[in-house]
Order: C-alpha cells, then structure tokens, then sequence
C-alpha cells in the first residue's frame, strides 16, 4: 500500500477555525494578553468534556481571532498542515459569526484575506481551497438569515456552499428553511450537519425539508434502513468524519464506526477531519485507522477521493483539475 501521507485527498469537512492549531491560538492569545489557559491541557492541546463543553472551548479560542489579518494567517497555518497529509482540495467551513458579526462588509474583507491566503498557498503548496459559509444553529433561524444575506452576497468560484453547524440538538433543520433558500437563490451547493447527535430523523429532516446535497456526518442514519436506502439511490453524500465521532463518543470504538456499513450499503462516503486537533487527529490519521480496522486499501481510498471530487461544490474547472490530479 502506499505510504499514507502520499495517497492524493480531498477533504470536505473541515472548520477552518476549528483546525487552528493549539500553538497557533496560544501565541495570538499571547500577543493579544488574553488568558486563555483554561482551554489548553498540561501538554497545550485543546481540553474539554463532551461536546457541549467543546463547543465552548472552540468559540473561547476564537475569540482571538479579532480581525481579518489573524484569519489570513490562520488560513495559511490551516492549509500548510493540510497539505502536509497529502490533501490537494480542501472545503473549509467558515462562519460570519466569527468573522465580523454577520455584517456584510467585515465578513467581504475577512473573506477577501481568507481568499488571498488560499491563493497564496495553492501557488506554493498546490492545495486548492474553497469556502462554505455556515450559519451556527444554536444561534437561532434569524441569525442565520443574516449569515444567508453574507452568503448571498459573496457567493462566487471561491465561496462555493452555504451550509450548517453547531448544536443539533436545539431548533430543527426546517426552522432554517428560509435562510438555505436564500443561499440556494445565490447559486451556492447546499450542506448541514445532521445526524451526528440528532438521530436518524435529523438526516431525514435535512435531506427533505432542507434539500442539502450532502450531509455533514449523517452517520446515525443508519438506524433507519430506509433512509439509508434512500440516500444511496438518490447520492446523497455523507461527509464523514470517524475520529471526530471516536473522540466525541458519537461511536464508542473505530470498529463499531458505522463508515463502513454505510458504504457497502452504497451509500456515497467521504472522508475528513471536521476539527482535527480537538479530536487530535490529521487526515493520515484517518485514513491509517480505516486501514487498519476495515482492511481499506489503495482502491478504496482512491475510490473514496473520486466520490469527493465528484461532491466537491467548485466549478466543473475546479473539479476537472481535481480528477487529474487524483490519476496521476
Ligand atoms: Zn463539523
């Protein structure tokens, strides 16, 4: 098999400021003279218990992200790493909740730096980055009409998707109806997070009261066979994270991770990080366990990147270069 970090891969689940590295957010906090230790454990990772204490850690290290110079930076930090494992595309999702409060102008220029970087970094690291705007659930469906209009005008060949993340466990998919008609009027490929915590009715909701082309995790969809029916007839994809779900407890071992069941099943999976070094993981990581515990092997991560390349929400330009590389 080839040596895991040189297998060409796609990665479509990814927040970008979720992928700050530790030492990255401790030297803003740092030069900033915020204290931040609270967040960090003895050997400077992120610490938190379950997931509703991760959500809070995660938006406390964002809060020295104060303007759109420390996303350019995090962007090339972010990207840098990624390309270290072989990644050559990758979406981030990023959210104009922490990118100047919903206000259309401060998100352009956050968005105009995040962009720079990304064109920075696919000149000297040939890693190509697009963006998906996401609105945060448990901030309420009004919220995120205010990250739609974001969305809506600037979406373009770099802004690609609009999509949702935060807790599933509060509001329902349909409650945002208004905001992802919106981003979809713009032209933008529709994603939500859904049955990671949610069950399978989450996936359902999403699926048809929202109408996403993928599906962030969607995992518990397999308690309902039905469902998983329906998404493999339809090719509805899954962007699939397995360590995030290991480490959250979403799936309490690898071997009972549900990523291999679903595809046999013909379900279209992907494969990503969603915030790696809070689930301290990296995409070679990923791809080292499903090795190891599913027996995956060149051509099923092969065929897992081609099913990426295929779900990326770039232009067919994008994608047509994508593919190639993915061959050669
Ligand atoms: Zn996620």
């Amino acid at each position: 098999m080839t040596a895991t970090a040189d297998i060409p891969k796609l990665e479509l689940h990814l927040h970008l400021e979720g992928a700050a590295p530790p030492k990255f957010i401790q030297s803003l906090a740092k030069e900033k003279g915020v204290d931040l230790s609270g967040i960090f454990d003895e050997q400077g990772n992120y610490k938190y218990d379950g997931f509703v204490d991760f959500l809070r850690v995660y938006e406390a290290a964002c809060t020295v992200l104060t303007g759109p110079e420390e996303f350019y930076k995090l962007t090339k930090a972010v990207l840098e790493h990624s390309a270290a494992q072989g990644v050559i595309y990758t979406e981030a999702f990023v959210s104009p909740d922490f990118c100047g409060n919903n206000d259309v102008g401060a998100w352009k220029e956050y968005m105009a730096a995040m962009e720079q970087a990304a064109t920075e970094a696919e000149a000297t690291d040939g890693i190509i980055l697009r963006g998906i705007l996401t609105c945060i659930r448990h901030e309420g469906p009004d919220t995120a009409k205010l990250a739609a209009k974001c969305a809506q005008e600037t979406a373009g060949d770099w802004l690609v998707g609009f999509g949702m993340g935060g807790n599933e466990m509060v509001h329902r998919q349909a409650d945002f109806k208004y905001a992802f008609d919106m981003a979809a009027e713009a032209g933008l490929h529709l994603t939500t997070h859904a049955g990671e915590w949610g069950g399978a009715k989450e996936v359902r909701d999403a699926v048809f009261d929202l109408g996403v082309e993928r599906i962030g995790h969607g995992v518990m969809c397999i308690e309902d066979m039905d469902l998983v029916e329906h998404l493999a007839e339809t090719g509805v994809v899954l962007e699939v994270c397995p360590g995030s779900n290991v480490a959250l407890g979403v799936s309490d071992t690898w071997a009972g991770h549900p990523i291999e069941r679903l595809r046999a099943e013909g379900v279209k999976v992907t494969v990503s990080t969603d915030d790696p070094p809070f689930f301290h993981t990296t995409m070679c990581r990923e791809y080292d366990m499903l090795a190891e515990t599913f027996g995956w092997d060149d051509a099923r991560f092969a065929q897992i990147n081609r099913t990426a390349a295929e779900a990326a929400f770039c232009d067919d330009k994008t994608r047509a270069r994508v593919l190639k590389r993915l061959e050669s």
